[in-house]
């Protein structure tokens, strides 16, 4: 019997009607505390990071856009990327090409908020489209799928033409919304063969999306997804045609 409450073990030693009977018992709890150290681990103590407030990020993360600049980015072309900064929000600018983080990334946990247009224009993968690419390769799609028909598996919080989304959590167009994603890279030895593929969980707007989805490799509009070799590589953020805006992104290492 696991006796965990001092009280139930109070009152059961009440209960005993001998002097005796109540050693036992105390005996016995010593015991059993003594045997529950055995799976008890000290080591090693987490490290301690301060939660970011009202959405702001974590002690230990690295910001790459705090609102203010796109210091942290380049653009995929070459050069400084020339989406605009305006109101604490970074806007695609159309046709000017995708960007990229300068710092390059494996394991993530990362935090996007992206917004669509409040002027809804176009349809299905021509309205609000962008994308968040882990590792310069594998896209969480950035969509308004707000009452906007697509094929599933390219609608917001797919995992392009790979895993179409747990649930549907987009909100209205112009509104933020935010995407909390926990990533794991591939691993690919020096050979060039595949020992493990990428993984991804998504939470869309809090609501869990994508659950540890397997990633079949690269995300790619046409024909079947398939791995390279490649080491840590940037994020990258898709300029779709679509003015799309991004704000307080983050990253921590896993
Ligand atoms: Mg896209």
């Amino acid at each position: 019997m696991l006796i965990k409450s001092p009280i139930v073990a109070a009152l059961f030693v009440f209960l005993c009607s001998s002097a005796d009977a109540a050693q036992d018992v105390a005996l016995n709890l010593d015991e059993i505390h003594e045997r529950a150290k055995v799976t008890e681990r000290w080591q090693p103590e987490p490290e301690v990071v301060i939660p970011g407030e009202q959405g702001r990020p974590p002690s230990d993360a690295i910001v790459l856009f705090d609102g203010d600049d796109l210091d942290q980015w380049v653009a995929a072309s070459g050069g400084a990327p020339s989406w605009r900064v305006e109101d604490g929000a970074l806007t695609v600018l159309p046709r000017s090409g995708d960007i990229l983080t300068r710092e390059h990334f494996g394991d993530v946990q990362l935090h996007i908020e992206w917004r669509t247009p409040a002027e809804v224009k176009g349809e299905g993968q021509g309205r609000g489209n962008s994308g968040v690419f882990l590792m310069e390769r594998y896209e969480v799609q950035v969509l308004d799928s707000f009452d906007n028909p697509t094929y599933a598996n390219g609608q917001a919080a797919s995992v392009y033409k790979q895993h179409i989304p747990l649930a549907n959590a987009s909100r209205a167009p112009g509104q933020w919304q935010t995407y909390d994603i926990i990533f794991m890279a591939p691993r690919i030895s020096s050979n060039g063969s595949l020992l493990h593929p990428a993984t991804v969980t998504v939470l869309h707007n809090g609501v869990l999306v994508q659950n540890h989805a397997v990633i079949a490799g690269q995300t790619v509009y046409v024909g079947a997804p398939g791995y390279e070799a490649h080491g840590e590589a940037p994020l990258r953020l898709q300029d779709h045609g679509n003015p799309v805006s991004y704000r307080n992104i983050w990253v921590r290492r896993l």
